[in-house]
């Protein structure tokens, strides 16, 4: 299903023309920014210079480092009267980034919501339970003002109050659900333990942090839902970025209000389709904050083929940030990648904590994993079996050596928010 079909399946002529024309608007509006007006006469380079998509990559980068240090409005690119709305990130990475929005913003921003919610099948006829934090987070008013656009019933049950939540799903006969990865998993555990069931559940709308096919699984086989993989970033609006369609093979990203490319992090050079790299962002549509080639930390890469859905480019799941990257003696390791090869061993249950230590001047990493009940019950061979199976498991698929302690269902700590699954001890951490 589609909000928007011209626009969403846009062929790559039309598109080029329509990407270029506003990313010179782009550029027109953040001549407003000091910041930007500096950067952009250094260079010598002005909005009717964009004529090609290599003309683009003449353009300065912008950091999270940039945007901090112009905290709180210096890269504000209309006067304050025409701001409505203030977010700031959720500060995973350091000091909350300020992102401000005119009218003009919020109105794309729930555009681009409520083409996610129609891509994934949502209607009017659909009950939302929206359980994500309303606060600075982008994530909560982002949502709830695309899901009223599309005219479905929106609860906004923001986080907390577990059991609350679940009897709402179930009373009001809740169709949709959005939240983090994370928060999904605990919502199983309890419907589980109260012994209920859902029936009237139909999609799973999860992301604000990066998670497994193996989660997926999990979260697809006990709530009974399509889940649907949703990105987005506050300084890019919020979520609304890139979203799955039914397919589940990677993220559509909405091409008409973000320019996107991949460049090696190292070296600012970029990618071509089908490498990983960091995902840099110019988006096309925004007023009040207008970015030029936003550096996200975020590593995928540009899906080389066309989706069978006729959707425009697609970025693949996002395995992590350049910033979160793990270097363990010297291996480049992922907390999705831990989390996928522990989460699809039987005997394993829903939560890990990762611990990193620096001992004797070599880095030991320890994983504490919950169990099922069963194997907590069972046997001690059993127990035993399980934990050279994970040791063996890591150390052949990421070459790591890691110490395993197994742990009773409930022992390790439960997110609501975004989950932070690596304790890092070593020095500079
Ligand atoms: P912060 O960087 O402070 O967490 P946000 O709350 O705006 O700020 O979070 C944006 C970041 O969350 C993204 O840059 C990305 O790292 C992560 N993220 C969001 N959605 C996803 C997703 N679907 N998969 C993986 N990571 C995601
Ligand atoms: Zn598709």
């Amino acid at each position: 299903m589609f909000r928007d079909k011209a626009i969403e399946t846009l062929s790559s002529e039309g598109l080029q023309k329509l990407q270029i024309e506003r990313l010179q608007q782009t550029l027109k509006r953040a001549q407003s920014v000091p910041f930007y007006r500096e950067r952009c006469k250094e260079i010598g380079i002005a909005p009717h210079d964009i004529q090609t998509y290599d003309d683009v990559r003449k353009l300065p980068f912008t950091t999270k480092k940039d945007l901090q240090e112009g905290y709180p409005f210096g890269f504000l690119a209309v006067p304050m009267s025409e701001v409505v709305r203030i977010h700031t990130t959720s500060g995973t990475t350091g000091k909350p980034t300020v992102v401000a929005y005119t009218a003009e913003d919020l109105e794309s921003w729930s555009e681009l919501i409520a083409r996610n919610l129609t891509m994934a099948g949502m209607t009017s006829d659909d009950i939302f339970q929206n359980m994500v934090n309303y606060g600075m987070f982008t994530g909560g008013l982002g949502f709830h003002y695309g899901s009223e656009k599309i005219g479905a019933v929106t609860i906004p049950s923001a986080t907390g109050n577990t059991h609350r939540q679940i009897e709402m799903l179930s009373d009001f006969g809740v169709t949709a659900i959005h939240c983090t990865p994370s928060y999904a998993m605990r919502i199983v555990e309890v419907v589980e333990e109260m012994g209920m069931s859902l029936p009237k559940l139909k999609y799973g709308l999860f992301g604000a942090e990066p998670w497994s096919e193996a989660v997926r699984a999990e979260l697809e086989k006990r709530l009974g839902v399509e889940a649907f993989d949703s990105y987005g970033m506050s300084e890019l609006f919020g979520p609304g970025v890139a979203f799955e369609c039914p397919e589940h093979d990677g993220l559509h990203i909405w091409h008409d209000a973000y320019y996107v490319e991949i460049i090696d992090p190292k070296t600012g050079e970029n990618l071509p389709p089908g490498v990983r790299g960091e995902l840099v962002v110019t988006p096309l549509l925004k007023y009040a904050m207008p970015l030029l080639r936003y550096r996200t930390g975020d590593i995928t890469m540009l899906m080389p083929e066309p989706c069978p859905c006729g959707r425009g480019m697609r970025i693949a799941r996002l395995t992590g940030r350049t910033d979160d990257m793990l270097i363990i003696r010297g291996i480049n390791v992922f907390p999705s990648q831990i989390e996928h090869i522990v989460m699809q061993i039987p005997g394993v249950g829903d939560q890990f904590m990762v611990t990193i230590e620096r001992v004797n001047h070599l880095d030991e990493m320890s994983i504490s994993v919950e169990i099922t009940d069963d194997v907590f019950n069972g046997e001690l061979d059993q127990l035993t079996k399980l934990q050279s199976r994970l040791v063996d498991e890591l150390k052949e698929r990421l070459e790591l050596r890691t110490t395993i302690r197994l742990v009773e269902r409930g022992s390790l700590p439960r997110f609501e928010g975004k989950a932070k699954r690596v304790i890092d001890l070593r020095e500079g951490m």
